[in-house]
């Protein structure tokens, strides 16, 4: 065996034993199935909500119900439910009537025309000036992964390591959301990783209300063209940013929302479970109802 391979079994061992120290430390004896072993899953949860057709519109609760795992007598086994991908039909406007004069209070459309991908969103985002956090940055931090994800992971802001890099998530918070991504037996380049505003504030502090007001445009651009089955909101800033609340995430997380008809689960941000370990429980929980509803979906 060549001394690369065996370098390669070196590193596959660190990080499965890395995954395996995460699991103790969440306290998970059984990792069950991942987003891919659909056919093995039991306990199956099956949410499927009404789209709702704008950003503006507060998130209707309603279709939480269905999203209980439901209760079965010890022993016996759920068959796996199937969960269609939540349709998302007129989800971002319709493109051709934004050319039209639009109405006082008319719905606006998310996506704009030119946004044919990713890097055209980027393009237009530019060197952006915007808002008064382009200051203090060094890098511009505007997201990174598949573009056509089924998962997207939104932050709050990039801190000083994405700042210096460009890259989302690359810090210690960085660090323990891929070990969270792996522990749903999925990889970072599998997902895509954004945030609420594409610039470090300064001091790491939380972006002010004008700051997201400014940059949530380019963000909700990238979602309405990625198009995931499932967006997780880290902390509270994401996730009030994405279903326009002020509900606190320590309320709301575990229990699914939406944005503009696709699910949202709102967790703990990573930087969080850093400070208060025994939280990465609850945020496994959480991650449970992601795996378990990305593995149902039926494509
Ligand atoms: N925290 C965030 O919210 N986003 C990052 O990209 C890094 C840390």
């Amino acid at each position: 065996m060549s001394k690369e391979i065996i370098g390669d079994f070196v590193d596959i061992a660190r990080q499965l034993e890395e995954q395996l120290k995460f699991y103790r430390e969440i306290g998970v004896a059984d990792i069950g199935g991942s987003a891919r072993a659909a056919e093995t899953a039991t306990g199956a949860i099956s949410v499927a909500g009404p789209a709702q057709e704008t950003v503006e519109v507060p998130v209707d609760a309603g279709n939480l119900e269905a999203s209980r795992v439901e209760e079965l007598p010890e022993g016996q086994e759920a068959m796996p439910k199937k969960t269609p991908p939540v349709e998302q039909p007129a989800l971002f406007g319709d493109i051709a009537a934004e050319r039209e004069p639009r109405a006082k209070g008319a719905q606006i459309p998310i996506i704009q025309p030119q946004d044919v991908s990713l890097e055209a969103i980027r393009e237009d985002l530019g060197e952006c000036i915007r808002c008064k956090l382009h200051e203090h940055r060094t890098r511009i931090v505007f997201g990174e992964g598949d573009p056509h994800a089924k998962l997207v992971f939104i932050g709050e802001g990039p801190g000083a390591d994405e700042d210096a890099t460009g890259r989302p998530f690359v810090g210690r918070a960085g660090q323990l959301l891929d070990k969270i991504i792996a522990s749903i037996g999925l990889k970072r380049e599998e997902v895509y990783i954004s945030n609420i505003v594409k610039c470090r504030p300064p001091g790491n502090r939380t972006p002010e209300r004008d700051e997201v007001a400014t940059c949530e445009q380019f963000l909700f651009r990238q979602l309405a063209l990625i198009r995931p089955q499932i967006i997780v909101a880290l902390g509270s800033p994401a996730f009030q940013t994405l279903v326009r609340t002020k509900e606190p995430i320590t309320r709301a997380r575990g229990e699914w929302r939406q944005w503009n008809g696709i699910m949202v689960m709102p967790t703990f941000h990573p930087a969080y479970l850093l400070r208060v370990p025994e939280k990465k429980r609850e945020a496994w929980e959480d991650m449970k109802k992601v795996r378990d509803y990305l593995s149902n979906l039926v494509n």
